[in-house]
């Protein structure tokens, strides 16, 4: 299977470093195709701006989503942007590597999503009627293809969760397993999360990188998070709200989104 690697850190000498090339390694081993997209290695521009659109009129108002759509339709992306979209188009898995910076992703991966999921590609597809509302949430180009984090944080595993002081987990991924993974169709598995890792020592180094080497091991079988699909029923079209009668009667937030029946 082709598995495309999205690593943002900006030193190969760090954990993160070791751990990419512990992943690559595993996943070769088991006889897969790798690719690895090194972010800040490759000099990737973060930022979405009029420098994406050379097709745009001098004098034209940018509007970052029809200017997008426009190039996606014409093959008037830029070679970087166009370059990403083919590795996912060929990838049966991508992983997202990251140190938890600020509670989320660093700039340079959230720029990555933000020019290479261009519109017409990963979102403004799809028939938007009563009964459906675009390929979206388990649809879309990615369907059948999986996807996963690998994250590192500075914080305790306690301190994240679900009484933790800085949120669980699952809801600071959230954002970016359904909003950026399955909205376009990803199948999502649990993240690999490896915590408290500043005053690592060799022990917790040796036990990390096995917990990293049997989730490569178990890429292409593990369960996948069971989020909600969209346009399967258990959502009112176009509100988009839950249906009332699914969840429990306490549930609400992200925890709503996912089918605790499955
Ligand atoms: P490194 O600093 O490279 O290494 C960490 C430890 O692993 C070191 O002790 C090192 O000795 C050891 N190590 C490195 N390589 C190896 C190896 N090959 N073999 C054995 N041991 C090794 N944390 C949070 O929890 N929440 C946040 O919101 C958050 N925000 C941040 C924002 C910024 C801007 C920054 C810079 C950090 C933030 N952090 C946060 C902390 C951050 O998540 C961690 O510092 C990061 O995950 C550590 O990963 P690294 O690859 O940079 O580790």
């Amino acid at each position: 299977m082709n598995v495309l690697l999205v690593f943002a850190h900006p030193e190969p000498r760090s954990l993160n470093g070791a751990l990419r090339d512990i992943a690559v390694a595993e996943l070769k081993a088991q006889g897969h195709e790798v690719r690895i997209s090194d972010l800040y290695a490759m000099g990737w521009k973060a930022a979405a701006d009029r420098a994406d659109f050379p097709q745009l009129e001098p004098d034209a108002r940018l509007n970052v989503a029809t200017a997008s759509g426009e190039a996606f339709k014409t093959h008037a992306l830029t070679d970087d942007v166009r370059a990403e979209q083919d590795k996912l188009l060929w990838a049966d898995a991508v992983i997202l590597q990251f140190p938890l910076w600020w509670f989320t992703m660093p700039a340079i991966l959230k720029g990555w999503v933000d020019r290479v999921y261009s519109y017409g590609f990963t979102y403004g597809v799809g028939e938007h009627s009563d009964k459906r509302w675009g390929n979206r949430y388990g649809e879309g180009v990615f369907a059948g293809k999986r996807a996963m984090l690998a994250v590192t944080t500075g914080g305790w595993d306690e301190h994240y969760s679900d009484r933790g002081i800085n949120g669980p987990m699952d809801d600071l991924l959230f954002p970016i397993n359904h909003g950026i993974l399955f909205y376009p169709g990803f199948d999502v598995l649990p993240a690999f999360v490896a915590h408290r890792v500043n005053r690592l020592d060799d022990a917790g180094f040796v036990r990390i990188a096995e917990q990293l080497r049997e989730r490569m091991r178990t890429l292409f079988t593990a369960k996948p998070i069971p989020y909600r699909r969209q346009n399967h029923g258990d959502y009112l079209i176009p509100s988009m709200q839950l249906r009332p009668e699914l969840g429990t009667p306490d549930a609400r937030g992200f925890a709503l989104h996912v089918d605790a029946v499955q």
